[in-house]
């Protein structure tokens, strides 16, 4: 019988940045190309720094893998993605032979059919990304302020719930420069996107299309559920 329970979680450590010096990379960084806050990222953290996509599409990981080749990028295999997504992933291995790491759930984990969205995404993205960040200083994840409503203050450096350093460095990036990014580089996307899903996670609860400015708003479309738990 499945239970709730997810892989515990390690105490919060000592956090790597202080308030003001934090405060102060926001400032630094408010304007900057994203490939400038990945620098800074690498050079600060070297391989205690990992990536975490979802294989939406590569803009993140393409800036990256330009600052560093061998950059850990992590994909928490839920086992209810798109066939759509997973292709999207082995595109991306072919493209730039990725240093990839796939967290996956324990074996017993529960799914949204028997313990609902709460326990399911508990288990299934959440612990995963504990595993996953635990030998880690710090992240990069691809939050953007223009996602939704409730990413509209996103930061580009923060520190997290664990006391590892989050960075974001698409947050403040202006759609119109990112748009041109992935023109030019070329970059592999979910063919989902095309098909109108703006923001691509697991089938069960990315219900319909995107609907109007809110580019995750076919995510739990039906509840009050905007966010999985790996970024709050
Ligand atoms: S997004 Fe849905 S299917 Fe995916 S882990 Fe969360 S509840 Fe489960």
């Amino acid at each position: 019988m499945p239970t709730a329970t997810p892989t515990p979680v390690r105490l919060r450590r000592p956090a790597a940045l202080s308030a003001a010096e934090v405060d102060a990379l926001n400032e630094r960084f408010e304007a900057a190309h994203p490939a400038e806050v990945i620098r800074w990222a690498t050079d600060a953290f070297g391989d205690g720094l990992c990536l975490t996509t979802s294989f939406s599409d590569t803009l993140l990981v393409d800036l990256a893998v330009a600052v560093d080749p061998d950059i850990e990028v992590v994909f928490l295999d839920t086992g209810l993605h798109f066939a759509e997504t997973l292709d999207t992933l082995r595109r991306a291995m072919v493209r730039y032979g990725l240093h990839l790491r796939v967290e996956r759930p324990d074996g017993d984990a529960p799914d949204l059919f028997e313990l609902g969205t709460d326990a399911c995404c508990a288990s299934r993205k959440v612990a995963p990304l504990d595993r996953a960040l635990a030998d880690k200083r710090a992240w990069l994840a691809g939050m953007r302020r223009d996602d939704h409503a409730g990413r509209e203050y996103t930061p580009i450096v923060q520190v997290d719930r664990r006391g590892l350093v989050k960075v974001n460095p698409l947050a403040a990036w202006p759609a119109a420069e990112a748009d041109a990014y992935a023109a030019e580089h070329d970059i592999v996307l979910n063919p989902l996107l095309g098909e109108g899903y703006e923001s691509v996670g697991c089938w069960p609860c990315t219900e319909r299309p995107t609907d109007g400015a809110d580019a995750r708003s076919g995510r739990w479309a039906d509840s009050t559920r905007t966010e999985c738990g790996i970024h709050l």
